[in-house]
């Protein structure tokens, strides 16, 4: 068992942690949804629940990828613990359409071979991101849409589940209320560089609250709220998705990354905090680089997130986790 790096004292650091590559065994970064969640540190208890579950993914995906597993096979098993985690916006948990339902959307991208697979808008199948993956492995198509993507994940023998499954009391306080303001954000996201220097990147969502039924988000589109290219990054966002599919942020970080020679932080900092902006864009973004580097920006008053890597030769790994300003590596 590694032994973990643990600072006693919280560092405080800029919205944009960055963390600079080097000779690194493996490296991943995780988002449990940007927005108004910083207030989440001014309740002790509730703060506590986001800090373990962010830790617990953050170790899930440490584990498999300390034992030598492949990047999506972190990644898979990261979105599936927190999908299936009520307090984050994708799976159980998700937030509801204006008309109280749940539609749900994810998608997965690895960078060795450019595939990628994607759902949207389903409402009965437990974990998005399976169904996204067997997309991606099963089929010659990039995105299953409704009913159609849920017949798929029958096909496929992935587990379905009733639709009020996905509400908790909270969202049920919102259903029967839906017509009262409130926002959840939530979404979750992770994206590693794996031993083998392969990069692979996962979204997985319930959307924008009170969203019309049928609406699409960023998530499930390859270029605007997900991608993995192993020659740039591997990229998940968080937010308005509206602007993050109009910039097409995940490519543009990418593409900037690998054509324009601006370090990952330069090119994920341009699409955040110059292209996008907390009136139009309001979200983040996690990153890790070709280079092993990793960069977690967003322009809203917080972005639940983490990461953890290895530098070669040592035992120890390095985590942090934070939802306002500050990143701790112990709670
Ligand atoms: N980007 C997601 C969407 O627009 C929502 C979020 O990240 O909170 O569907």
């Amino acid at each position: 068992m590694q032994k973990i790096s643990i600072l006693l004292v919280a560092v405080l650091l800029s919205t944009a942690t960055v963390v600079k590559g080097q000779n690194r065994d493996y490296a991943m970064a995780i988002h449990g949804g940007a927005g108004n969640v910083s207030q989440i540190e001014n309740e002790p208890e509730r703060a506590k629940l986001y800090y373990a579950s962010l830790d617990s993914a953050l170790m899930i995906g440490n584990n498999l990828l300390a034992s030598g597993a492949d990047g999506v096979e972190a990644v898979i098993a990261v979105l599936n613990y927190l999908e299936n985690n009520p307090l984050f916006n994708a799976g159980k948990g998700a937030t509801c359409t204006l008309e109280g339902t749940f539609e749900l959307d994810a998608a997965i991208m690895e960078g060795k071979d450019l595939s990628a697979g994607a759902v949207a808008g389903v409402r009965i199948v437990k974990n998005p991101i399976n169904a996204a993956y067997a997309v991606k492995q099963q089929t010659s198509h990039v995105l299953l849409s409704g009913t159609g993507a849920e017949a798929f994940a029958q096909e496929e023998g992935l587990e379905l589940v009733d639709d009020m499954y996905f509400a908790t009391p909270k969202t049920m306080e919102w259903i029967e209320q839906v017509k009262r303001e409130s926002e959840k954000n939530g979404t979750v996201g992770c994206v590693v560089l794996d031993t083998k220097g392969n990069l692979t990147a996962g979204t997985s969502t319930g959307g924008m609250f009170k969203k019309r039924w049928g609406r699409i988000g960023d998530a499930p589109l390859i270029g605007a709220g997900t991608y993995a290219d192993n020659n740039s990054c591997a990229i998940s966002c968080t937010g308005h998705g509206e602007y993050f599919i109009r910039h097409a942020v995940a490519f543009h970080v990418c593409a900037r990354y690998k054509y324009l020679g601006e370090s990952l932080e330069e090119a994920a900092h341009h699409m955040i905090y110059q292209e996008l902006n907390a009136e139009a864009g309001n979200g983040g973004l996690i990153a890790v680089g070709k280079e092993r580097n990793i960069t977690l920006p967003f322009n809203s008053s917080g972005m639940s997130r983490g990461y953890v890597y290895k530098d070669s030769g040592q035992s120890d790994i390095i985590k942090g986790i934070g939802i306002g300003e500050k990143i701790i590596s112990s709670f």
